[in-house]
């Protein structure tokens, strides 16, 4: 089995709610809180899993904005696990789900200079390394309906732009997507293999602004009379 999330970047609205629904699940789940710096003071910051970047794409009138998700993808050969001096980072064999031990964590850092994707950040007040654990306390917890057995930021998401499912099954939803829709895989040339995958977003027609020109009622109504007296 190998778990993981399809994020279609065609319908992603950049609204964060899949940021604060992860933020607010995991920081009462199994990773313990995740912390935030001066929370109401200046220049906040603070410890989240997922985070929405925005791309501006292409040039007016044909731009466009893309909405970026981005958490720990759950690499095949993820560099974070190798790194690691202590055996916190592991990746489960039995899923593929990769975790951080917190008991085990020194905080080194190793781990998030190896992680291409910037999914590892220290929590400066536990001192150690946080990151998506893919709420594996929700998709196993037998006492929750099967329905809502599915990471917070998939659950949460308006525009149903995130899916969770096992890539190894090849008629989960998951591995139908990324074939219907052509999937793409963040820098696959890296060779971590990452298991996340995105739908790129679809081509926009674009719409022609440069020779619009209202016409007057007058010549309106000329070419309405003259169309109706050629009939
Ligand atoms: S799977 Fe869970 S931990 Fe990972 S980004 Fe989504 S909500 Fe956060
Ligand atoms: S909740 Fe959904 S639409 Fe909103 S930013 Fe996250 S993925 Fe995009």
């Amino acid at each position: 089995m190998r778990l993981g999330l399809v994020i279609d970047l065609d319908t992603c609205v950049g609204c964060h709610a899949c940021a604060t629904a992860c933020k607010q699940w995991n920081t009462s789940g199994t990773t313990g809180p995740l912390a935030d710096y001066r929370p109401y003071g200046e220049n906040p910051s603070g410890v989240w899993f997922n985070r929405i970047r925005h791309y501006e794409v292409g040039d007016y009138p044909n731009n466009k904005t893309i909405n970026f998700p981005m958490s720990c993808m759950h690499c095949d050969d993820a560099d974070c696990v190798t790194v690691c001096p202590t055996g916190a980072s592991y990746k489960r064999k039995e899923d593929g789900v990769v975790l951080v031990d917190q008991t085990k964590c020194m905080g080194c850092n190793y781990c998030s200079w190896a992680c291409p994707y910037g999914a590892r950040e220290l929590d400066r007040e536990s001192g150690t390394m946080k990151k998506c654990t893919l709420c594996i306390d929700r998709i196993y917890d037998e006492t929750l309906d099967p329905v809502d057995r599915q990471p917070a930021c998939v659950i949460t998401c308006p525009a149903h732009a995130r899916y969770f499912g096992d890539f190894d099954n090849p008629d989960s939803e998951v591995s139908k997507l990324v074939r219907d829709r052509a999937g793409m895989k963040l820098m696959p040339e890296l060779g971590y293999n990452p298991t996340n995958t995105y739908l790129p977003p679809r081509l926009t027609r674009p719409v022609p602004t440069d020779d619009v020109r209202r016409k007057d009622l007058v010549s309106s109504v000329k070419e309405w009379v003259n169309r109706a007296v050629a009939r």
